[in-house]
């Protein structure tokens, strides 16, 4: 039974939908996400019946999921899984994994867990592991897809290359493999992967990479199927090798796996394996010319679907003693704060206090005239903040208010900094926002 359905036009919707739920707005610590009240009934109905509900968690089994790659060999070829993931490049997040778990359906042996203390030596996984199945889809749609030969990645993307055969990859996106590859053989000898991934940076064919995880990602598929071995150490291209002797390094400062872990530039790309796994020779990949990766890469980050009104329109101006803006902590959710004084100087820090009043939109300004201000434990509690009225989802409700009552002196410390914080500051003051 695969975890999650998706049809391939519905990918979009889902990513959407998600991207507006797994809002770190909405995450409280342990629990998962907490759905708005704001989110369409309909939207969350349609995300159960196509197995991404939120918060669900589901408990994948060691011998499982170990038998569901295993027996995906029948299906899945190795060509499946490779086309899959040379699509992917430059369309989002590279997803190697597709490529991995192909190779895993056709080189992993069938097997019980095998080691002491709970994680495999044969494929890495736990006797269960538990995740949630539409974070992790998220995950993989907007930021790439996890550790090397992951069984855990790997069974979920096995639901996604059935879900979406890829039949034919493009001239283009072949080109962009050819360009990385070449790259990647035409390294200094020393040069190590950081050098390898700042090279796959300054092509720009995988989209907007800042940081280069989606450089690193590709390098890490590569290394994992065999394409770029540091012998003695290899890939799983020509045979099956043990997580345990994959999780070697050369010394404890180094994250990734061998093969890459030693990996330098003078090894090269093993062509063999190209050629084999990704249909790309050393000729082919010397004369590739890639265009330039799609921008903006905006399949990687999906807008948030339905988004909800916007807040209340109320004059933007700097904020003044007595105003009282409402501050919107998540997209149902309001808190306000009182201008105590607006501060001095070209960029003004004015002194407010969160006031003891929450719900889901803002009140009207009669409403109040006669609230108190809401203390962090006993304590009362005020910020310096600059620039709520260039903050998105603040608003001024109310103006010449009196100050709130209050008991107990002003703090003795005051934290300054920009008034977006006191979204995330809030929590800390009403602890009603770590329920779900
Ligand atoms: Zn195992």
């Amino acid at each position: 039974m695969p975890i999650f359905e998706l049809a391939a036009n519905d990918r979009e919707r889902a990513c959407a939908l998600l991207t507006r739920l797994y809002d770190s707005r909405n995450q409280i610590h342990g629990k998962g996400v907490r759905i708005p009240k704001t989110f369409p009934k309909d939207e969350l109905a349609w995300l159960e019946s196509v197995g991404l509900a939120p918060n669900q968690r589901t408990t994948l089994h060691h011998a499982k999921v170990v038998q569901r790659i295993v027996d995906a060999k029948h299906d899945v070829s190795i060509a499946d899984g490779a086309r899959a993931f040379i699509a992917s490049l430059g369309e989002g997040p590279p997803h190697g994994v597709l490529l991995e778990v192909a190779l895993l359906a056709h080189r992993m042996p069938a097997h019980r867990l095998r080691g002491n203390g709970g994680t495999c030596h044969v494929c890495m996984m736990d006797t269960t592991v538990t995740v949630d199945v539409a974070e992790q889809f998220h995950d993989w749609h907007t930021s790439g897809s996890g550790i090397p030969g992951d069984p855990t990645w790997a069974v979920l993307g096995l639901d996604q290359l059935r879900a979406h055969p890829v039949r034919r990859v493009s001239a283009e996106a072949k080109a962009r493999m050819g360009a990385i590859l070449h790259t990647l053989d035409n390294l200094p000898d020393e040069a190590p992967m950081g050098t390898a991934i700042e090279a796959i940076q300054t092509l720009d064919v995988l989209g907007d990479d800042p940081k280069g995880s989606r450089a690193r990602g590709v390098l890490e598929t590569l290394a994992f199927a065999g394409m770029l071995e540091a012998p003695p150490y290899r890939g799983i291209a020509a045979g099956w090798i043990d997580f345990i002797e994959r999780d070697r390094r050369p010394n404890k400062y180094v994250e990734v796996e061998a093969p890459l872990s030693y990996w330098r530039g003078r090894d090269g790309v093993c062509w063999e394996h190209a050629r084999a796994i990704l249909g790309i020779d050393r000729r082919a990949a010397a004369t590739a010319e890639p265009p330039r990766a799609v921008r903006p890469a905006k399949k990687a980050t999906p807008k948030p679907a339905n988004r909800p009104p916007a807040g209340p329109r109320s004059p933007r101006r700097p904020a003044k003693a007595g105003d009282v803006w409402a501050i919107r902590v998540r997209e149902d959710t309001y808190v306000l704060v009182y201008v105590w004084h607006p501060g001095t100087g070209a960029r003004p820090y004015a002194r407010v206090e969160y006031l003891d009043w929450i719900g889901p939109t803002p009140p009207a300004a009669d409403e109040v005239t006669s609230l108190g201000v809401r203390p962090r434990g006993k304590e009362r509690w005020q910020m310096l903040a600059h620039s709520l009225h260039k903050t998105t989802g603040t608003a001024l409700i109310a103006t010449d208010i009196s100050p709130p009552k209050r008991t107990g002196p002003e703090p003795d410390r005051t934290p300054g900094g920009a008034a977006k914080e006191l979204s995330w500051l809030a929590d800390a003051c009403f602890p009603e926002l770590a329920e779900l």
